[in-house]
């Protein structure tokens, strides 16, 4: 089991400064032993939440992406795709906004269209799933390198590496996997049971501008200045939540993940090189409160009506009516049909789950995640 990650300073989106700082990372990660590319088929899966101007840090810089596909024909690899499906899109999706389709044109990488699925079925190592939906782009290649932005997560509390895989299921085909996983303990499941089915082989995270505060689509940029790299993707992620302040074992995918014994025993396992966490650690990072966590014995145990009551509690989706443009991407995306378009958005919070994927897709920063008036829980 590989458990290094490297971690290096890198200031810029400047391809020619991350292509140099990847090499380095990679080096330290074992080089060929821990990502060999020479002939192989590649995707690149940044994080593409929606497509969005890259400023705003809710996307895996264009600049990053260029760099990495540099590195992947420097390696020798036979082909380069690069794409992602956010929850609402539409056959056809470009990543226009955000620059990472223009970049893919310039470097001469096509942007492969996630619209079209292919099945992974039933594996011994899922906890959760009978079968995966994914892009059909996951058959043609020999491995996926995970790109993902260091950002804060209203659900899941951080998105790293792992929960990145979630973007290789087409479009809305994710909602109903919030509705089969309400909570934040089986969502994690779900997610690290994709991560064994589709099993990338590498990450780069882009940690040089993270999201901070209400992520992942509501955040705010924070200049952190750091690259990690690791074959170990629970590693890379663990070693993420440390600089910004997170206890690694109480974030639910970390915690699941652990517990499975495939990629670490332990959350003290990776091998950090280059700086160490203490070198770079940010004091101050603005994350999501994890008060009023959904406990997982309730989540497993408690009957029905307590769980209805535990949702009654969370933190949940508020409309600013003045910043709404009535686009109806919320309305789209609700997997449990509780918002409706009615000449302003109406919710029903009975029937809400407390996703958050409306306000994952909402264009326009209307949508804010308030805490529960019966409780002084998260937020
Ligand atoms: S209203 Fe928003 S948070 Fe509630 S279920 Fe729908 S998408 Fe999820
Ligand atoms: S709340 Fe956001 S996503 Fe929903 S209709 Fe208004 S602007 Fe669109």
């Amino acid at each position: 089991m590989n458990t290094r990650v490297a971690l290096l300073k890198c200031e810029e989106y400047n391809a020619d400064v991350i292509l140099d700082v990847m090499r380095e990372s990679l080096a330290l990660c074992g080089g060929n032993d821990a990502l060999n590319v020479t002939g192989k088929k590649i995707l690149l899966k940044p994080n593409v939440l929606f497509d969005s101007d890259v400023s705003k840090a809710v996307t895996t810089h264009p600049e990053f992406l260029r760099a990495a596909i540099r590195l992947m024909k420097e390696l020798g690899a036979s082909e380069i795709y690069a794409g992602d499906s956010p929850g609402f899109q539409k056959p056809g999706f470009r990543a226009k906004r955000c620059g990472l389709s223009d970049v893919c044109l310039e470097e001469g990488v096509t942007w492969y269209d996630f619209s079209h699925g292919t099945v992974l079925r039933n594996s011994p190592e899922y906890r959760m799933v009978n079968q995966f939906m994914v892009s059909d782009i996951v058959d043609k290649v020999d491995l996926i390198i995970s790109l993902p932005k260091l950002k804060t997560h209203q659900l899941m509390y951080f998105t790293g590496a792992i929960k990145n895989q979630f973007g290789l299921i087409p479009g809305l085909s994710k909602s109903p996997y919030h509705m089969m996983f309400p909570g934040r303990h089986s969502f994690a499941q779900m997610l690290v049971d994709l991560h064994t089915a589709v099993k990338p082989a590498f990450a780069f995270m882009d940690a040089i501008v993270s999201m901070e505060g209400p992520g992942p689509g509501s955040g705010f940029p924070r200049q952190t200045g750091l690259l990690l790299a690791s074959s170990n993707l629970l590693a890379l992620d663990i070693t993420a939540c440390r600089i910004i302040g997170y206890d690694p074992d109480i974030i639910p995918v970390n915690k699941d993940a652990i517990d499975r014994g495939i990629w670490l025993e332990s959350s003290s396992d990776p091998e950090v090189l280059g700086l160490s966490v203490s070198d770079v650690k940010i004091h101050n990072f603005k994350k999501i409160s994890l008060t009023g966590n959904p406990s997982q014995l309730i989540e497993f145990l408690t009957p029905r009506f307590l769980k209805k009551l535990e949702i009654a509690l969370s933190p949940r989706p508020v409309f600013i009516e003045n910043t709404c443009i009535r686009c109806g991407q919320c309305v789209k995306i609700c997997p449990a049909d509780a918002l409706k378009l009615e000449g302003m958005i109406l919710i029903d919070y009975e029937k809400c789950i407390r996703c958050f994927c409306c306000h994952e897709v909402c264009p326009e920063d209307a949508i804010k995640v308030k805490r529960s008036p019966f409780t002084k829980g998260v937020m």
